[in-house]
């Protein structure tokens, strides 16, 4: 599809859609606080880019020295109806002075049920569904994994290379990358196991059946089939690197778990809710994951998680097996209510196609120009450029860095990614302007110029 509209009249929360730097960024403002940062908060939690935020909108966020820089990165996928998105302020403001908590566990309200009801309602398939909520991604996940083990009465736990599925004990051992996510901080939960992932681009023209066979060989063979309770993969994979695999693989994995009684998981945390153009990026092969977890894109910015799917799995688990104090928080749950209107009401995953149908011609353009881009990849909001040594299959991560900070210093936030830190990544709101995204990408053709 083409873009047709300029989509000036998306939400922008009264923030100027404008690139506008009136500092060296980080300014003078952002640097005392990032000296105070460094005094007062653990040296373990990265800052990718010390520009500290007054107020977000559209796609501009504006710091405490009034620069106002283009948001490539949506705070990594999660304001997808833009910052402040009225609907979900409206909705916070209201809950926020009703009440605030309860403990859904100990007196529950109406906002939980209803953000279950629309989770049963927009993931795929339209079997019989159950939800739970959680207050993270990592939480989603190993919530999805003590669900499949407590249904299936096995215990192992299928992962793929390049898999990235959170930070707490249980998901690290769920992800692939040892620096920063695991590095020293084992020892590691057992019965977890990594079988191949698809790579189009690394796979030497296997295809993604080919691929699926290699790793559900591993499965029967290694683990045992019979063992498994769960194979858990991104559709599309956010932090190993926005690696789309090719067609068939996923909806063989699936086919697979399916045949051996092993509980398919989804973890679309980062690449649901519209991200890619469609509400869930398991669409895109028609898989009707067993369990899917969400969290990200999915309440505007309020910490929010679910693991949703098949009502026999997820009421399989004893009561009170599952919860936690926070767990689906109701100020959380209005923001979710508000994000998933906005989101219906207004054509998101257009949105998110509009953005692909600007984007891709750019990048395209510019990977003929520039040697050092080797892929182009992704879906909907939700793409990336993969760079490497010209004429090889070499990661340049230092060319991506360099890139990052060129950016970064000319008003655009942009992210990398990757098991070998060399894919630039691109999650811009899809409350984007085209102006302003047009113009983030002039920014990275001057970063790839003055590189090159
Ligand atoms: C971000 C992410 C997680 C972890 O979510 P948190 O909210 O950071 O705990 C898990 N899986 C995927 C695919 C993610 O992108």
């Amino acid at each position: 599809m083409t873009a047709t509209t300029d989509r000036t009249d998306l939400p922008t929360n009264g923030v100027a859609q404008e690139r506008r730097l009136v500092t060296d960024i980080p300014g003078p403002r952002s640097q005392a606080l990032q000296m105070r940062k460094t005094s007062a908060v653990s040296g373990g939690v990265g800052v990718t880019l010390p520009v500290y935020v007054v107020k977000a909108g559209g796609g501009v966020l504006v710091d405490v020295d009034d620069n106002h820089l283009i948001d490539m990165g949506s705070g990594i996928a999660v304001t997808t109806v833009g910052n402040a998105n009225p609907e979900v302020v409206a909705g916070v403001q209201k809950q926020v002075e009703e009440f605030t908590h309860t403990c859904f566990m100990v007196t529950p309200y109406a906002g939980y049920v209803e953000v279950c009801e629309a989770l049963n309602r927009l993931t795929p398939g339209d079997h019989e569904k159950r939800s739970a909520l959680f207050n993270s991604g990592a939480e989603a996940v190993e919530n999805a994994v003590k669900i499949a083990r407590a249904y299936t009465k096995r215990t192992a736990v299928v992962v793929v290379e390049h898999g990235y599925h959170g930070r707490t004990n249980l998901t690290m051992a769920l992800t692939a990358k040892s620096m920063p996510y695991k590095h020293s901080f084992g020892p590691f939960a057992p019965e977890v196991y990594r079988v191949p992932t698809s790579y189009p681009f690394r796979d030497r023209g296997l295809k993604g059946p080919e691929m699926a066979k290699i790793a559900t060989t591993r499965i029967e063979k290694e683990i045992g089939a019979e063992n498994v309770a769960a194979i858990i993969i991104e559709p599309i994979q956010g932090e190993g690197g926005f690696i789309v695999p090719g067609d068939g693989y996923f909806s063989a994995m699936a086919d697979f778990a399916t045949a051996n009684g092993i509980v398919f998981v989804a973890d679309e945390i980062q690449s649901g809710f519209c991200r890619t153009g469609d509400w869930f990026a398991s669409e895109y092969e028609g898989v009707v994951p067993d369990l899917i977890t969400t969290a990200k894109g999915i309440a505007g910015g309020m910490p929010l998680a679910a693991v949703t799917g098949r009502a026999e799995i997820m009421d399989s688990v004893h009561a009170g097996g599952l919860g936690g104090t926070y767990g689906g928080n109701p100020v959380a749950c209005a923001a979710a209510l508000g994000a998933i209107r906005w989101m219906e009401d207004n054509d998101a995953n257009a949105l998110a196609k509009e953005i692909e149908a600007l984007m891709v011609p750019r990048l395209k353009a510019m990977a003929e120009q520039f040697p050092s881009i080797g892929d182009i990849r992704g879906r909907g909001a939700m793409l990336a450029i993969e760079l490497v040594k010209p004429g090889t299959l070499d990661p340049d991560a230092e060319l991506a860095a360099a890139l990052n900070k060129y950016c970064h210093a000319h008003g655009v936030v942009t992210l990398t990614t990757g098991t070998y830190g060399n894919v630039f990544r691109f999650l811009p709101p899809l409350t984007m302007p085209k102006a302003l995204l047009e113009e983030a990408l002039t920014v990275l053709e001057q970063a790839f110029e003055a590189h090159a």
